[in-house]
């Protein structure tokens, strides 16, 4: 009864948001200043395609209500959350603090990649996952880290501290049933070709805890991938400081709106600027939807992280009606920047990363692997922040991950829109949301070529995955 009330809230969610985005983009001037008879034709078919929309919602809707009449008991999905969280957290201690440390079965993951913060934190993210799954612990090597020397400088160690350091690691490719080597070296996710990655790594979510996540959350391997996280990050004592430190300061209270503008070398290949009106326009539409729901103004507050300082200047200059808190501040120049590599660049991109995660909202690029980190935490503090955020370019994904996939809840129709030929129940491989209504995909099993669709016709295919059940932790 709660996945099913879970899943219709969500049904409900999505159609609303997609109706706005379509309506939006619909109604900019340039598509009225045609002929009559071509207005008219795209009157009709607008008028045709938010009826079928709106017909749509109403079903979900008495579907959401029926699903309430069966409803258990009020606040029953935060208990849910909140143990399963502890069983998650039990099992990965479990799992870092073997009783014979040096007999365990280990697995090796250096996390030194050429890249930055939020690429090596995931990639340690994606290791941990995969210890999990093959039921080994995690030891991180983290020489010659470019940040800081030694992951312990700066968050806690991982587990017991009394092990030998693990020697002979075996490749992933020589692992043999029913001999497996007593230490494995993790490879990089990217060099797991398309067939032979394991059915464990992301997005899949672990089978035994599918059912109590899809009662609470809306995006169950998100939630996974956060509590994974929340291990990794626990800060080490003089980081903590320096994070209470930071807060003290800062003041933050809420509401508070996050705002992640990812500019310098990310614009040279990897994404598209943004420009500041850009994210403000959504923080806009968050406050006024507070507004509405509950029918009195706050103070705006926005809590804004860059690599850009401009950004923030402009911000300023622009919105005098809104508070902005941010770590950053005019005296850090290219110097500092320069020195994003060491602990203190370090320090600031945490604090960042921890302080967006704490907002009730976030709007970012998701393409910024410091966003996804952000929104991946966020999911620790919330029964259910899935929808908790607003990117102006991807969709939510973790890189290296198996094929994402949608399922179609809706089959194709005329006054839909789109392209993409699906009937309901079929797999749709995502592209992309164009937020104006329609994403792109194709369908699996059908032509490669990617054509558009209404959003609100599809949504997630959970992928599930067998994972051990560490039966041991109670
Ligand atoms: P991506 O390149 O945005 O996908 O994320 P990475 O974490 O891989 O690399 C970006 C690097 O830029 C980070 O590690 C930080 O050093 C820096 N950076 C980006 N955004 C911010 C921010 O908002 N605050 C701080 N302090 N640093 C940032």
């Amino acid at each position: 009864t709660l996945g099913r009330l879970k899943n219709r809230e969500l049904r409900l969610d999505t159609a609303t948001r997609e109706l706005w985005l379509y309506l939006r983009d619909k109604l900019r001037d340039g598509d009225w200043s045609k002929t009559p008879a071509e207005t008219e034709d795209l009157r009709s078919k607008l008028l045709h395609s938010v009826k079928e929309q709106l017909d749509l919602l109403s079903l979900h809707a008495s579907d959401t209500q029926d699903a309430i009449d069966s409803f258990i008991s009020e606040g029953w999905r935060d208990t849910l959350a909140r143990e399963t969280a502890t069983l998650v957290q039990k099992r990965l201690h479990h799992l870092q603090n073997p009783e014979n440390c040096d007999n365990a079965k280990k697995l090796l993951c250096r996390i030194s990649k050429p890249c930055g913060f939020g690429c090596q934190i995931h990639h340690a993210a994606y290791c941990f996952i995969f210890a999990y799954a093959t039921e080994r612990m995690l030891v991180l090597d983290s020489s010659g880290w470019r940040y800081s020397g030694k992951w312990e400088a700066v968050f806690q160690p991982l587990g017991t501290s009394n092990c030998k350091e693990p020697l002979g690691a075996q490749p992933w490719s020589s692992y043999k049933e029913p001999h497996p080597p007593q230490v494995i070296q993790a490879p990089a996710i990217e060099s797991l070709g398309s067939m032979s990655k394991p059915s464990f790594l992301p997005m899949a979510v672990p089978a035994d805890l599918v059912e109590r996540l899809t009662s609470f959350h809306g995006y169950p391997f998100l939630w996974v991938v956060g509590q994974f996280l929340q291990y990794l990050m626990r800060p080490s004592q003089q980081l903590g400081e320096y994070l209470e430190e930071r807060r003290k300061f800062l003041n933050i209270s809420h509401p508070i709106v996050g705002v992640h503008i990812r500019r310098t070398d990310k614009l040279q290949q990897e994404a598209s600027y943004h420009s500041v009106e850009e994210y403000m326009t959504q923080v806009e539409e968050w406050y006024d939807r507070r507004e509405t729901m509950y029918g009195k103004k706050e103070e705006k507050r926005v809590y804004l992280a860059t690599d850009d300082q401009t950004a923030l200047n402009q911000a300023i200059e622009a919105y005098p009606n809104y508070k902005f808190v941010s770590d950053n501040d005019v005296s850090k120049t290219a110097g500092e920047l320069s020195s994003r590599y060491s602990q203190r660049g370090l320090y600031g991109v945490v604090l960042d990363v921890v302080m967006l995660s704490e907002c009730d909202y976030i709007v970012c690029t998701l393409s910024s692997q410091v966003c996804r980190l952000a929104y991946e935490l966020m999911q620790a503090h919330h029964v259910d922040a899935s929808r908790l955020v607003y990117s102006l370019d991807d969709v939510y994904y973790f890189g290296g991950q198996q094929e994402h996939v949608l399922r179609a809840i809706h089959r194709k129709t005329e006054n839909g829109g789109g392209n993409l030929d699906f009937a309901k129940g079929d797999l749709i491989k995502i592209a992309g949301n164009h937020l104006n209504g329609f994403s792109l995909g194709n369908r699996q099993g059908g032509h490669v070529r990617r054509e558009l669709f209404p959003s609100y016709k599809a949504e997630e295919e959970i992928r599930v995955a067998n994972f051990p059940t560490y039966p041991e932790v109670s």
